[in-house]
Parts: C-alpha cells; structure tokens; sequence
C-alpha cells in the first residue's frame, strides 16, 4: 500500500501565553512512500516526526492537506478504519496479561463484519508471535521478559490485525545498545518478510540509514531531503543534512571562494571552477582527508587514536568552526602523534561547499 502525503500540514495553537505564535508543527509535506518500502523519518527531537506519524495514523488530524493509502483519501477516517500498525517508544503492554493475550487483544476488540472465529484469532497470533519469534514465551507476563522481548510483543500486537501500514515512533529507545541493534534487524526482516509499508521514526542517524530504504531528514517541521540513506549521505542539499548524518560527524570550516579556489585560512584546498568570489563553509567529512606531508591543508596535531583498521587522528585549525577535526586514515600509515603540524590533501568528492547566509549547497 502507498501512502502519499499532499501538502500536509499541522499547527499547534502556542502553549505560552506570551509568545501568542502557533507552533507549525509539520509544514507542507509532499511525499510519496512506494508500496513495500520501509522509510526512516528522521531529525533532531522537536522537528515534527510523532506529528507526522500520527497524522498518518489518523491520532491528529492536519490543519491543511491530504493523506493517501493507496488511492484512498484516507484524511477524515478514524484511526480505526485506517488499517494503521503503531508502536511506540514505551511498549504499554498490559501487564497482567500473557504474551498471548497481549498479542490477542486487539482481535477480541474488532466488532461486527470484523469480528473472527476463536480459530481464526488463534491462528493470527501464533502467526505474528511466529513473525518476532515469540513462539516460546507465550505464557509470560511482561515483567518476566527483556526489553528487547517487550517491544516484540508490541510489535506481534500491531501485526496481528495484518494492518496495511505499520508506523513505529522511536520503538528503539528504550533498550540497550546491543538490543537496539538486534532488534533493528528484526524489524528489518519482518518488514522484509511481511512486505508492510512501513514508516520508522527515530532521531538516531546511523539507526535510520541502517535499516531504510529511503530516508526522510526533517527540521523544524520542514522537510530538508529525501532519498536513499547512502545517496543523502553523499550528496546533502545543505548543511544541516551534512552535519546530521555520519559518525564521526563532518568537519565544518569558515572558507572562501577566491579566484576559482577554495581557501581555508591560508590553504588553498581545493578547485572550485565556476563559482564566483565568496565567504562559505566548507564541510570535509572524516573519510575525506588524505594523509599527505606537502598537503595544502596545514592543521595543529591533538592526537592519534588507534582503531584497528583505521586510525583517527583529532587535529585543530583556527578556520574550523568546531574545536576539533577528526580524520580517518588507514592503519598501515604510521602517524607520529609528536609532530606539531599535521598536513592533509582533500578528497573532492568528500568535501562540500555551502552558501554563508542560507547555508544551501553550492554545487561545483
Ligand atoms: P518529534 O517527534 O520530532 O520530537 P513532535 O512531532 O512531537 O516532534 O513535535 C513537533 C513540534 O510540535 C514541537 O515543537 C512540539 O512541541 C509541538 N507539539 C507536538 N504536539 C503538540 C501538542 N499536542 N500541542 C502543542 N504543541 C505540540
Ligand atoms: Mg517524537
């Protein structure tokens, strides 16, 4: 099932009595999630993603624009009538119900032409236990499981109405570090499997690029770009998308344009034919830098850490808008962290360009 969101809007009537402004919660969002895709939204905490899910959801209705299921004006349905699959970030099991019973609950609730035969719940909610591998826990409460096993109820529970979209708002957060990354595969794979159009929220950068097949990166209600996370990465329209993506996160300097060169500080680092004479920023991200003695970059040498792989060098420069960059290299270079100056060339394709004033893109 597509879901298609045409110019949808929401704005909140301010909570302050003094600032008398509404808060324009999600502004203007077109987009068209293909049939089958699991799409990331993501941005800073605040930028509108639980507004736009639960629009889609049917929890909030929009102040302006439309939402689509399929061909579906779905925009004035009931939540219910919707078809929608919610998790959330804390897994509101009922506590004093099994596994099973959890799992069965909102088939028990479906009423007149919805209603199942006993067999037939049976059936769903051995299927969906069966789909997050749940199959031996099924007499449990949920204080007698993990984290990672609670959020899999949750999940068995909104799949068992076989919904035609599945909506999860940061259902990673509350678990540790290693079952975060479990369980985001799980839902990979049973999105995967079941072939849900799916929409994931999360604020976690590396969490949406590792499991989407598009990412959504929003701010302040606004929607900054769309596309597939490896695409976005390397090729951001501006630079709030180039700093909220990537670990460790890209190297920003003040820079300017002279004569078709693009200096930082004293260092002419790189060409940038066509581009007329300005201030900018220049964003290198870490894997961008090579390690050279004449490299035209000149930086101060903080240290070196060793990754195994690769090794991390954290330098300084006084045009760096950050106090620190960092640099990736390969291991097989020894680096001596006594030097005073450490020299870098820059990658083309790793380095970015933006506007001062707008901070949108200049593309070279
Ligand atoms: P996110 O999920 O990205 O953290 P939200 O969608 O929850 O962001 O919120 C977006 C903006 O809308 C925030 O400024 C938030 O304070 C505001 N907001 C959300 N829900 C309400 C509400 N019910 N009433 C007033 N303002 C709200
Ligand atoms: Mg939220």
């Amino acid at each position: 099932m597509k879901i298609v969101l045409k110019n949808l809007t929401k704005t909140f009537p301010s909570r302050s009595k003094k600032l008398r402004q509404d808060v324009v919660a999600v502004n203007d969002f077109n987009f068209e999630i293909p049939d089958g895709e699991l799409v990331g939204l993501l941005g800073p905490s605040g930028c509108g993603k639980s507004t736009t899910l639960n629009l889609i959801c049917g929890l909030e209705r929009p102040t302006g624009g439309q939402i689509f299921f399929g061909e579906e004006d779905v925009t004035g349905l009931a939540p219910e009538h919707r078809g929608v699959g919610m998790v959330f970030q804390n897994y509101a099991l009922y506590p004093h119900l099994t596994v099973r019973q959890n799992i069965l609950f909102p088939l028990q609730n479906l009423k007149g032409k919805d209603r199942l035969t006993k067999e037939e719940m049976t059936r769903r909610t051995e299927k969906a236990a069966k789909l997050v591998q749940l199959e031996g826990l099924m007499e449990r409460r949920p204080s007698e499981l993990s984290g990672g096993q609670q959020q899999r109820v949750a999940i068995a529970r909104a799949l068992v109405k076989m919904p035609r979209v599945l909506l999860l708002d940061e259902p990673l957060s509350n678990l540790d570090a290693r079952l975060r990354l479990q369980t985001r595969e799980e839902i990979r794979k049973i999105q995967r499997s079941t072939g849900i159009t799916t929409v994931f929220v999360t604020h976690d950068q590396e969490e949406a690029m590792s499991i989407s097949d598009r990412i959504v990166v929003m701010k302040e209600g606004v929607v900054q770009q769309i596309g597939r996370p490896q695409e976005v990465y390397d090729d951001p329209v501006n630079l709030f998308v180039a700093k909220f993506l990537g670990t460790p996160p890209i190297n920003v300097f003040h820079g300017r344009i002279k004569g078709e060169r693009v200096y930082i500080g004293e260092d002419a680092v790189l060409l940038a034919r066509g581009v007329p004479d300005q201030e900018v920023y220049v964003g290198i991200r870490p894997e961008g830098f090579l390690w050279q003695e004449e490299g035209p970059l000149h930086c101060e040498m903080g240290r070196v850490e060793v990754m195994g792989r690769d090794i991390s060098i954290v330098s300084s420069h006084k045009e760096a808008a950050g106090a620190q960059i960092r640099s990736i290299i390969s291991a097989e270079i020894r680096v001596d962290p006594a030097q005073e100056t450490v020299r870098f060339g820059v990658k083309p394709n790793k380095a970015y360009l933006f506007k001062k004033e707008t901070k949108e893109r200049i593309r070279i």
